[in-house]
């Protein structure tokens, strides 16, 4: 539970205000040990520095000399500047503004700020007699608090809040800046998102879209293609990358994946192409790039195919020293929330360096128009809007820090997992197309039961946007996992070809590796907030588990 701190409990905690510091020292620390955050309205700043200027003049024995007004307003300054450090500030909305009908007009903006959260996910911390009595629902005294009940936040697939802590300014900025300017659509912040973009992956051009999804759809449009043609992709991955081809009128023809990174098996694409091929699609999965060179390169002894990497997991991820999106014809990436560079709605992108696909592509984003009301193509509507732009637009700014953060968290469940299943060194880690590493040693009954996917190959570098691994029986697993406090997800339980919407394309039997994968692939917890103690936790229950799960079975 998260706490908006009053200005009273907020001043005694920040000048050490006897006798009821100490009970406000233990709420505070009791709601930040609990997983939760302190506020400070931003709107009472004023009052703070007063009261806590009253304090400190109140403070000191009768006898010492007054301080002087520049004194004291230095020190309370000092002081509320380190108190705030570790608090979160609440803006004051437009609506919080009219408050002079309200007895107290301070109190009452207060009590309005507290509906902007969940119900329930907040209190306001005071001591203030008539807030406690009239609203006893949203207000907690000190003392009341620390008799409460401990009430843990849950572990959570993906953190998303941490990370909105962390760049509350420049989201609200951002935010905010477009609700003054009012160009909401193809506004200052998607020129500047498609620019920044384009200069972060080294693409010539990037056309933000809609979403993910219509960024794969505009590409395929601006590659003329449609009935009659053949689209080649993998059957492992999201929907979304099948469904376009499918949409204009192409039909996708499946090659399996490899085994260690799950991603399409260049090897077997040559045999798959067609006098009716028009392009190759691979999916840079859970945040690895595919093997491009070897797909590019057989794209090129067929007639130059295009090949559009669908980058939307694989954003920020390198190839040989290029970044995924740039790494063919054409690369597009998405800013689903829960992607690792994400907004707070749809989004995508579309990266390419050939000038003529590039205008296509802005063109059918909308409705094909190549000026005012001429329609020389047929396109959809398909852009991005500002709003969305200004919030991936601060998230960039964290990107380079997340994506660290990420990789760090990967290392250290790959450490942790094979200490605790009595594995040996992950010599032959990078052997990317294997099966992935086996741990086995001491814990036999453990030995083929956690596979991890094999770390990327040194050519290449993975954000990480899913930390997947295989287990046998993988219900139990997951449902021990759960009662353990600790939620999974399946990425992909059934491969494409498998989809009652595309199963008449293509055979599981042609695809026997997705077909085995999807049986067995099961995500941890990811994000960069991650920390080592939560990872312990999952590490431990997943082993116990698993342990459990061979006696039941054996
Ligand atoms: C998320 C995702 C998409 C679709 O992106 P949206 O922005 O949700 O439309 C496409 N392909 C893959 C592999 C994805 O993970």
């Amino acid at each position: 539970m998260d706490l908006l701190l009053d200005v009273n409990v907020a001043v005694d905690s920040c000048v050490g205000r006897k006798p009821w510091c100490e009970s406000v020292d233990l709420a505070i620390a009791k709601c930040l040990a609990e997983g939760g955050r302190l506020w400070l309205y931003a709107g009472s700043v004023q009052t703070l520095d007063y009261v806590v200027r009253r304090a400190l003049q109140r403070a000191r024995s009768p006898a010492a000399k007054p301080l002087s007004a520049k004194q004291l307003a230095h020190q309370s300054k000092s002081l509320l500047k380190v108190f705030a450090e570790d608090k979160h500030w609440l803006a004051a909305l437009a609506g919080e503004g009219p408050v002079f009908d309200s007895p107290d007009p301070e109190d009452e903006q207060l009590l309005h700020a507290l509906d902007r959260f969940a119900p329930g996910s907040i209190k306001l911390l005071t001591r203030d007699e008539v807030l406690l009595k009239d609203h006893r629902d949203r207000c907690v005294s000190p003392e009341a608090f620390c008799q409460q009940p401990a009430t843990q936040t849950g572990m959570g697939f993906i953190d998303l809040k941490t990370q909105q802590d962390a760049l509350r300014p420049q989201l609200e900025q951002g935010i905010h800046r477009v609700l003054h300017h009012g160009q909401y659509i193809l506004g200052p912040e998607v020129t500047e998102l498609e620019q920044r973009l384009a200069a972060y992956t080294g693409a010539q051009h990037c056309i933000t879209a809609a979403s993910g999804t219509d960024a794969l759809l505009i590409s395929l449009m601006a590659l003329g293609i449609g009935p009659g043609d053949e689209v080649i992709t993998t059957p492992f991955t999201f929907v979304a990358t099948v469904e376009v081809i499918v949409l204009v009128g192409a039909t996708p023809v499946f090659v399996d994946i490899e085994p260690g990174t799950c991603n399409i098996n260049a090897a077997l694409i040559e045999a798959k192409i067609s006098d009716n091929t028009k392009a190759i699609m691979p999916v840079s999965l859970y945040g690895q790039p595919a093997d491009m060179d070897e797909i590019n390169a057989i794209a090129a002894r067929h007639g130059h195919l295009p090949v559009i990497e669908d980058a939307a997991q694989s954003f920020g991820a390198e190839y040989k020293g290029h970044k995924s999106g740039n790494l063919s014809t054409i690369g597009c990436t998405s800013f689903f929330p829960s992607k690792p560079l994400g907004g707070y709605g749809d989004g995508g992108a579309i990266f390419t360096s050939d000038d003529a696909l590039a205008q296509a592509c802005r063109e059918i984003r909308v409705h094909g128009q190549s000026a005012r009301y001429i329609h020389g193509r047929i396109g959809i509507g398909g852009r991005m809007d500002s709003l969305q732009c200004a919030v991936v637009l601060a998230n960039l700014e964290r990107f380079e820090q997340d994506i660290a953060q990420r990789q760090a968290v990967a290392r250290r469940y790959h450490a942790l997992i094979q200490k605790k299943t009595g594995g040996k060194t992950d010599d032959k880690a990078h052997e990317a197309t294997g099966p992935g590493q086996v741990f086995t040693g001491r814990k036999a009954a453990t030995a083929e039961a956690i596979t991890v996917l094999p770390w990327p190959a040194p050519d290449r570098t993975s954000v990480f946007a899913q930390y997947s691994l295989r287990v046998q029986h993988r219900d139990d697993v997951q449902a021990k996992l759960k009662a353990a406090g600790v939620p999974t997800a399946v990425h992909y339980p059934m491969p494409m070809n498998q989809q009652p919407a595309y199963a008449h394309l293509c055979c599981p039997e042609c695809t026997p590796v997705a077909a085995a994968t999807a049986e067995q692939i099961m995500s941890l917890p990811m994000h960069p907030h991650l920390t080592e103690v939560e990872q312990r936790r999952i590490v431990d229950a997943l082993v116990a588990t698993e342990g459990t799960t061979r006696l039941e079975t054996d």
